[in-house]
């Protein structure tokens, strides 16, 4: 047996535990993998910590992201021995998660680990990171961002997409403002490549709907007031990549930007990427993403620690990324 973070139902609440589990308990998918690594993301805090309903079937290994080592694969497209990576496709939402030393999965959501990278450290990037990497994706095919021309902003900063998003940004050249809730956060943002800083409290503020432009593009992951201040400050033309909901859910905008500045709102959802964008955003990261940089955002945890972790992410006071030994 091996222990298991289960997501269940506890006085008609969604709570995350521990428990024991066997590999005969998992479901019947065509590889099994052992899992060195998993990661803390926004989502998982919210599973685990019963503040937001993810799973949508209990019980519910937790989970969203592993990498490890195929075992046993009835898939001709994997082999045991192949080392791994796999984020999102609903893991802890609808699919059995990587909070466990064993998972069996579908061949098709796994993709091979970039050699650049070491079990350990693309977890250390993980869905929060390969979501950043979407979005400058998405920001890049839309044209409106230069090398050293303009400004980027980057909210919800020195958390996880915020931070790999910073690093991936200035590796291009690009100008980032980051937006955070944390000055003492200033120095690592800094290292990582941000180079003009703003209070998240000023974009917090409900402001007009077309303040003076200044953005040539955006990655978003706190949503709300945010991200309608930052619709209204972007330049004619030139577009905000939005992925999150940190600061809320709503959207309180007006549609004036995008008709009297051809602003675009672009979304992103890594859960039900394409295997194609998947391997376009882990080239990136390959290429772009910058080792002593990754190190500096990186905490390892064991699982163990997980139901604090969880309550700590959900309040904002994981700084960077947070990696699962899932044997720990
Ligand atoms: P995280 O590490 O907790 O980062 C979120 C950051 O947002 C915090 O570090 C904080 O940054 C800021 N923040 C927190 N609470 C806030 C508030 N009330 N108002 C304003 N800012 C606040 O989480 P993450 O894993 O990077 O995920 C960030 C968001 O993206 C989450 O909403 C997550 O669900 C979403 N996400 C979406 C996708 C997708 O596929 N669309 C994928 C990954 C993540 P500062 O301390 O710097 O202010």
């Amino acid at each position: 047996t091996f222990t298991a973070m289960v997501i269940d139902t506890v006085d008609g609440k969604p709570k995350g535990a521990f428990r024991q589990l066997s590999i005969a308990d998992l479901p019947d998918n065509d590889v099994l993998v052992e899992i060195a690594y998993s990661t803390l993301n926004y989502k998982d805090g919210l599973a685990i910590s019963g503040k937001g309903r993810i799973a949508r079937r209990m019980p519910m290994v937790g989970g969203i992201d592993l990498s490890g080592t195929v075992i046993e694969s009835r898939s001709l497209e994997w082999k045991p021995g192949d080392k791994v990576v796999l984020n999102g496709w609903g893991l802890s939402e609808t699919e059995w998660g990587a909070y466990g030393r064993y998972q069996r999965v579908k061949s098709e959501w796994l993709i091979p680990l970039p050699e650049a990278f070491s079990l350990q450290q693309a977890m250390a990037i993980g869905t929060a990171g390969y979501t950043a990497a979407l979005c400058v994706d998405a920001l890049e095919k839309w044209g409106s961002i230069k090398p050293g021309e303009g400004e980027v902003l980057v909210t919800g900063a020195a958390g996880g997409v915020g931070s790999v998003a910073i690093a991936l940004l200035a590796a291009r050249g690009y100008n980032v403002t980051a937006s955070t809730g944390r000055p003492e956060t200033h120095d690592y943002l800094a290292f990582l490549g941000a180079t003009t800083f703003i209070d998240r409290a000023t974009l917090a503020e409900k402001g007009g709907p077309l303040q003076r432009e200044r953005w040539t593009g955006g990655i978003d992951s706190v949503g709300s007031t945010t991200l309608a201040n930052a619709l209204s400050q972007t330049v004619h033309g030139c577009a905000i990549a939005c992925c999150g909901l940190a600061g809320g859910a709503d959207l309180p905008a007006t549609v004036l930007p995008h008709i009297l500045r051809a602003v675009t709102l672009i979304g992103i959802d890594s859960v039900i990427a394409t295997r194609q964008q998947r391997l376009s955003a882990w080239a990136r990261l390959a290429r772009d993403m910058d080792k002593g940089k990754l190190d500096s955002m990186t905490t390892v945890e064991p699982m163990s620690k997980l139901p604090q972790l969880a309550e700590d992410i959900v309040a904002g006071k994981i700084r960077g990324r947070a990696v699962i030994d899932v044997n720990g």
